[in-house]
Formats: structure tokens, C-alpha cells, sequence
């Protein structure tokens, strides 16, 4: 039996045919008219002003942070409940992240936390640079209590929306809540250019310094001269091929994603012990990972139980994201709450979600986890 993934890559021939007609075309490095076009239309896509195609969703969070004014020595509130890139992000300005502990009825970053958190802070003269949100799984966070605190603290928010292209909150795309909104075309994720990233936001001189850093802050002379330093952080022009094409199909990647996430409510969810994420009630999701809880004492054995049988058919499943409060590497970091997260971790499974799953695998699946 061929393995079935968690999320693999989809790609067809609109693919193939857009990658080789950008390799004939000689545009192979490193910027050309494919990486314009796709920055315009990814644009167009989310309805925002500028979008910065980069070399990855990880370079992006970093180029996002350093421009919203985070640095050496600064504190910036980010999810526990989330992949460890967003905290990385902040390590590399030499700042420190403070975890803050998701609600249970979102899995997001939880506002009143953050309300308490900024409350106190404000009192101790203590304010943090930014706030991080993520949206996770392809679920927004709760963006109207968000924007309204670090509009009364004047913080700049910076949206990690690396899994959540296609998802909105109150109609409104990802990655537009934030001063920037950042995303990522990594091999799993809902649309892929086998790695990339791209910056959004509304604001021009932001975009433009984006690019600027990105392409190793090379100043407006013949020669090389250098006012700041720089990365080399942007996309290939090849790339960017792959992602227009993927761009164009992402509607119904979406549309299988969601099918796949209800099939597996309808198949699961009237099980003992078994939930599924909550999908709040104020956006619509793009249903990029379809993630379920076990509770070991209703459904009769634990989420390793399940993983493991999964594994032993080549089919693969993953434990939610480890809070970044319980990593080894944040053990010295400040944490906002916790428990949520971690019980979360405790019983947390992703399962297979990939836009290629066949309905003949996702039986196969669920019966798998009927039978435990
Ligand atoms: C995938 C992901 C990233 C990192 O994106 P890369 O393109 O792999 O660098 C950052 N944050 C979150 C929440 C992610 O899921």
C-alpha cells in the first residue's frame, strides 16, 4: 500500500506546464515576471495592497517582525499553540517570546489572556513590542477583541496566517489583520511552491522595505552599496510559477479540504471520546488540517494508541503542535496560562487532509480508528 501523508503536495499539469514555460522563457534567477505576477495576484486573491514573494513563510515572519520594530531585548506575545517558526522568528531579532496559552474554543491565541497580559504589562511600564497571532490549522484567531487591545496599547499585530491562505474572519481574508500578514508555500501547506513565503500588507513603504531586505539591501547604485543589512530572502522566478498555477486552484482545494474534514465529522464524531477542533462561529476555515481530540477514558485507549495503528497501515497522522512553553528550547520563556494548550497536546491527532485524499483512503482511515 502507498503511503498516505498527512498533507502531501498536489500538482497537475497547469503546474508543469507554467514551471517550464518560465524555465524556457530564461527567467531562471532569481526575479522575473513570474514573481511580479504572482505577488499581484496573490494580491488581488486576499484583497490587500502589496504582496512580497519570499524565499519562505519563516523569512517572511522575520522580515514582518524586524519591520513592525521588534529587536534586541524586546518581548513579543506569541501563541504557545503554535508551529515553533513563529517563535523563531522572534529569536532572530534577538527578542524574547512570551507564550500565551490558546482558548479552547478556537485553539487560537485566547483575547482575554492577551487582555490581562497588556493590562498588567501597561501598569509595570512593561508593554511588549508586537503581538503574533497564528491561525491555526486554517481557523482565523479572534481578530475584533485582538486589534481593538493592541489598538489601545498602540502594538503593532504581525498575522501568521502560514496555514490559513483561502480562510476568512467575518468575510474578510487571513492575513490582512495584522500591520503584515505572513504565509507560506512549504510542501505541505494548502497551496506549495515546494518552499516559499510571501509578506502582505497595506501599507506601500512597508512592502517596499520588505523587498529591499530581502534582496540583500542593495541601495540605487551601479556598483554594490549597502545602507543596512540585508537578506537574501526572495522567491525564484521558477517558483513563483508553480505558485500562480497553485494560486488558481486553491478554491478547490478548499472545497475538497472542507469535504474531507465533514466526512470525517459525520464518520467519527458521534464516537465516545472522540471531538473535533471547534470551528467558531465568526469565519469560515480553509479546513487545512482536520485535527480530533481522544479522550483515552471515553474512547477506550489514547491518541498513541491511534497513531500507532494508523502507522502500521503506512498511514500518517501526527500529534497536534507541542506548545512552544513545553519545548525544551523555551524552557526559560514567560507563559500566559498553558493548560489549555497542553491538554490539547495531550489528546490532540491530525489526521490525513491532503487535497488528493481519496474517499476509498478516508474510509480506510476512519475504519482504522473505528476498530481501536
Ligand atoms: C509552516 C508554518 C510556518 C513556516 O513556514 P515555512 O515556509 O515552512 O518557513 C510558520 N508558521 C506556521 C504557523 C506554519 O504552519
Amino acid at each position: 500500500m502507498n503511503r498516505i501523508y498527512l498533507s502531501p503536495p498536489e500538482v497537475g499539469a497547469e503546474e508543469r506546464r507554467m514551471l517550464l514555460e518560465a524555465f524556457d522563457s530564461n527567467w531562471i534567477a532569481p526575479l522575473g515576471p513570474d514573481v511580479d505576477a504572482f505577488e499581484r495576484e496573490f494580491a488581488e486573491r486576499i484583497d490587500i495592497g502589496h504582496a512580497v514573494a519570499l524565499s519562505s513563510g519563516t523569512a517572511a515572519l522575520h522580515l514582518a517582525l524586524l519591520l513592525v520594530g521588534v529587536g534586541p531585548g524586546d518581548e513579543v506575545l506569541v501563541p504557545s499553540f503554535t508551529f515553533v517558526a513563529t517563535a523563531n522568528a522572534v529569536c532572530y531579532l534577538g527578542a524574547r517570546p512570551v507564550f500565551v496559552d490558546c482558548s479552547s474554543s478556537t485553539w487560537n491565541i485566547d483575547p482575554e489572556l492577551v487582555a490581562a497580559e497588556l493590562e498588567d504589562r501597561a501598569r509595570h511600564g512593561r508593554l511588549p513590542r508586537a503581538v503574533v497571532t497564528v491561525d491555526l490549522y486554517g481557523q482565523t484567531a479572534e481578530y475584533d477583541p485582538l486589534l481593538a487591545l493592541c489598538e489601545k496599547y498602540g502594538i503593532p499585530l504581525v498575522e501568521d496566517a502560514a496555514e490559513a491562505l483561502g480562510s476568512t474572519y467575518r468575510g474578510k481574508a487571513a492575513g490582512r489583520f495584522g500591520a503584515a500578514g505572513v504565509f507560506s508555500f512549504n510542501g505541505n501547506k494548502i497551496i506549495t511552491t515546494s518552499g516559499g513565503g510571501m509578506l502582505v500588507t497595506s501599507s506601500a513603504e512597508l512592502a517596499e522595505r520588505a523587498r529591499y531586505l530581502a534582496t540583500q539591501a542593495r541601495d540605487p547604485f551601479p556598483h554594490y552599496e549597502h545602507s543596512a543589512i540585508g537578506f537574501n530572502y526572495r522567491l525564484s522566478n521558477l517558483l513563483a510559477a508553480v505558485g500562480r498555477a497553485q494560486l488558481r486552484g486553491l478554491d478547490s482545494r478548499i472545497v475538497r479540504r472542507r469535504r474531507i474534514n465533514r466526512s470525517y465529522r459525520a464518520a467519527l464524531g458521534h464516537l465516545p471520546g472522540i471531538s473535533f477542533m471547534p470551528i467558531a462561529d465568526y469565519g469560515e476555515p480553509n479546513y487545512w488540517l482536520t485535527c480530533i481530540l481522544i479522550d483515552p477514558d471515553e474512547f477506550g485507549v489514547d491518541r498513541e494508541v491511534v497513531r500507532i495503528a494508523l502507522e502500521a497501515r503506512n498511514i500518517e497522522s501526527r500529534p497536534t503542535w507541542k506548545p512552544l512553553h513545553l519545548q525544551p528550547v523555551f524552557a526559560d520563556s514567560a507563559v500566559v496560562g498553558g493548560s489549555v494548550s497542553a491538554s490539547i497536546f495531550d489528546q490532540g491527532l491530525c489526521l490525513p487532509s491532503g487535497s488528493a485524499l481519496g474517499n476509498a483512503d478516508l474510509e480506510r482511515i476512519v475504519d482504522i480508528i473505528r476498530e481501536q
